[in-house]
């Protein structure tokens, strides 16, 4: 890929660069296609976020995909993989509400 220049719209293009495009909560690919990356409607999110003292360090930013940052939320998570375990719990609990009422073999 070759150097972009950096846009205003994308202040943390180094977070998107690091996670190679990919949302790091379900692993859904943007780099894949255009439609993938339009759908995931990536941003980058605290993983301690700042009501609850989280700063802006690449350490405590991962990218995001829209439905992921949503069930994260305000959430107060020490580490990536307590967010993710969140994350995961509430994908589970929206699959089970899917299957239910939506499509009964999703
Ligand atoms: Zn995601």
């Amino acid at each position: 890929m070759p150097d972009a220049p950096h846009d205003a719209t994308f202040p943390y293009q180094h977070i998107y660069e690091r996670d190679g495009f990919t949302c790091r909560f379900c692993g859904w690919n943007g780099a894949e296609t255009f439609s993938h990356w339009w759908v995931a409607s990536f941003s980058v999110v605290q993983i301690k976020p700042s009501s609850h003292g989280g700063n802006h360090d690449a350490d405590n930013l991962v990218l995001s995909c829209h439905a992921c940052a949503q069930h994260k939320g305000d959430a107060d998570c020490d580490s990536l993989d307590e967010a993710r375990d969140l994350v995961a719990a509430n994908r589970a609990h929206a699959q089970t509400w899917f299957s239910k009422h939506v499509k009964r073999d999703g």
